[in-house]
């Protein structure tokens, strides 16, 4: 019983949540299921009547009340085609609102969470089941579906009330005895409760068995994505799968997730098949037990011929509504396996309170941002990245972090951009520790180029402005503090030219290029504090010395702070921190560092060695 409270507690908050977003689906899903049950019923009603006046040989009034039954059938079929017509646009409608919620909460979580690998699965699997079985567009119909059963068994029940209370009139020994109402409703009764217990056997016994498939299922939908996305849909993976000749193993990999995948989505269709059969069985042994009833009936006197159409109908309509009731039920169970995920993924918090002070607005640019004792561990791992991390940036300052690979430099900077929150320590801005933010507003405060920059198969213009119509002097001022502006130019269509080919048949640029649009990005949402992770690493000598020369115009006013291999490029900043196994074991100026002799000058000497 718990669990089919919970199953439907499920299916009423989506109900619920489509009905906030579109008042008028269920209205009329409603209406679609009166009409299709009213239908049913005056149609067993009048074909009742019309059979009663034949056999009367009333030949005028059974003409009526065929003429009547046409022109109902007539109405209601026309009024349903109308409405079915309607639900296919409501159907895509409630398609994209899976989507639009899935992928909101998506961006609206932490990068943290989101990182968790049992958040991304309940994504995956509700996305990925919902693609094949319908998601919530199935579980609209299934619960028309029930409710039609619910109908159907109530407006049946008044008939099959009436025709078991129906006394025989003539008809002796056991016909008659059983014909008559208390054997009928004992006969119709163990037939109801011999359904209803086959039934809820069957339920609870496929039940259990979807759920151990289900159980046994896990990890898989992950890894297909994984190998489906990066692995076989990414172009560059081309190149090394060539040179390394690694077909072999990748497809390995692919088709033994891709076999355990088709496996799993067979077993829980066997499952319904076999759910489906046994429920079929049952409902027919009924339909068979309810027939021989009113037979009896009639064949007693208790219910005249052309009612027998009329009773043996509603039986059947009985018999269908239990069915249907318990067909429901086992679909809407299968649904909720995957909508049930999709629910405690929209109810996930993040990991940490956000908070809520604006960030001050300022023309000046004055931002100080400090570290304060900053550990920091990343999630699952114990080991802690960054220890005991003290620094001031200085406001309009150009700092340069160096360090060894895996040193912890790209941590610090995920960390000032508020996308992990320290262990222990605390970040402030202006004297204020950052989590007390409201998290936008801080972020907006950074134009970063991560390492591994991301640009999208959108127009240049969407890349560079994030999709925000803006001045296009501004995007041509970004573009050529970047050294973008001739690639750009040369461009087909210059800034509405497409990137890549994957929506568009766009344009593909080359390493160098694309790390010059995504500096141009960050230059241009003129944020206070640049970041730059390795900006130069894509770029031939000659234009990382171009970007080099043109660095302290391009972050003019603004602080910035700069992760780089390239040791040369420290010459260019004010101060230098130097990290080392998650530690700052070094700062100052270039002069300084180098004459201390400590890290700073080997790594520096090691890397001149290679550059005279
Ligand atoms: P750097 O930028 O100096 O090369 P990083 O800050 O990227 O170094 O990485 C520091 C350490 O943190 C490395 O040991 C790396 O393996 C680990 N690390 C980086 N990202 C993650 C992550 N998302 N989860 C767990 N460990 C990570």
């Amino acid at each position: 019983m718990g669990e089919l409270c919970s199953m439907h507690k499920i299916g009423f908050r989506l109900l619920k949540m489509i009905h906030q977003v579109d008042s008028t689906i269920l209205p009329l899903h409603l209406l679609e299921v009166c009409f299709s049950v009213v239908q049913i019923y005056v149609g067993l009603f009048l074909t009742a009547g019309m059979i009663d006046r034949l056999l009367r040989a009333e030949y005028v009034q059974a003409a009526e009340w065929a003429i009547c039954l046409l022109l109902v059938h007539l109405f209601f079929g026309v009024a349903i085609s109308l409405m079915k017509r309607k639900f296919r646009g409501m159907w895509t409608r409630i398609w994209q609102l899976f989507y639009v919620w899935l992928r909101e909460k998506a961006f609206s979580l932490d990068y943290e969470t989101m990182e968790k690998p049992e958040v991304s699965e309940k994504i995956l699997f509700s996305e990925r089941r919902s693609q094949m079985h319908g998601g919530l567009g199935a579980l609209l119909c299934q619960y028309c579906d029930l409710l039609r059963a619910f109908l159907q068994i109530l407006l049946s029940a008044a008939m099959v009330f009436h025709v078991c209370m129906a006394v025989p009139d003539h008809g002796e020994g056991i016909f008659g005895t059983l014909a008559q109402p208390c054997w009928s409703f004992l006969l119709f009764g163990t037939a109801l409760a011999g359904m209803a217990f086959g039934s809820w056997k069957a339920y609870k016994w496929f039940g259990a068995k979807m759920m151990d498939i289900f159980a046994a299922h896990t990890g898989v939908e992950n890894k297909l994505t994984y190998l489906q996305g990066q692995v076989l849909g990414d172009p560059k993976v081309g190149k090394v799968v060539r040179m390394y000749d690694m077909q072999g193993m990748i497809l390995k990999n692919v088709m033994e997730n891709m076999k355990k995948s088709i496996e799993f989505f067979g077993k829980m269709c066997d499952v319904e098949r076999e759910e489906e059969d046994a429920n079929k069985v049952v409902s027919s042994l009924f339909t068979v037990g309810s027939y021989l009833l009113v037979a009896l009936k009639a064949v007693t006197g208790a219910v005249t011929v052309g009612a027998f159409t009329q009773y043996t109908g509603a039986m059947n309509q009985f018999g269908s509504g239990c069915f249907m009731l318990i067909a429901c039920h086992g679909r809407l169970r299968e649904i909720c396996t995957y909508m049930g995920p999709f629910l405690e993924f929209l109810d996930t918090d993040n990991l940490h309170v956000k908070g809520s002070i604006p960030v001050e607005k300022r023309t000046d640019g004055e931002y100080e941002l400090a570290f304060e004792h900053v550990s920091f561990h990343y999630p699952g791992c114990e080991e802690l990245v960054l220890q005991d991390v003290n620094c001031q940036i200085r406001i309009k300052g150009k700092l340069a972090v160096v360090g060894r690979n895996g040193a912890g430099k790209t941590t610090f900077i995920k960390l000032l951009c508020r996308l992990y929150e320290p262990t222990s320590g605390r970040i402030t801005l202006n004297g204020i520790d950052i989590r007390k933010y409201d998290e936008e507003e801080y972020r907006s405060l950074f134009g970063v180029v991560f390492q591994d920059f991301k640009l999208f198969a959108f127009p240049v213009w969407q890349n560079i402005t994030a999709g925000s119509r803006g001045q296009e002097e501004k995007i041509w001022e970004a573009l050529r503090q970047a050294d973008a502006q001739k690639t750009v130019q040369e461009l087909p269509e210059g800034l509405a030219s497409y990137l890549y080919k994957d929506l568009e048949e766009g344009v593909a640029v080359s390493g160098g290029e694309a790390q010059k649009l995504a500096l141009a990005r960050a230059l241009y949402k003129d944020a206070p504090v640049v970041i730059l992770d390795e900006p130069t690493a894509a770029l031939d000598p000659k234009a990382e010395a171009e970007i080099y020369a043109r660095f302290h115009q391009m972050v003019e006013g603004r602080t910035s702070i700069y992760i780089s291999h390239r040791m040369s490029s420290c010459r260019f900043c004010d101060e230098i921190i130097v990290f080392d196994k998650g530690k700052i074991v070094e700062r100052g100026s270039h002069e300084n560092l180098y004459a201390a002799g400590g890290n700073y000058t080997r790594m520096w000497d090691a890397q001149a060695r290679y550059y005279a």
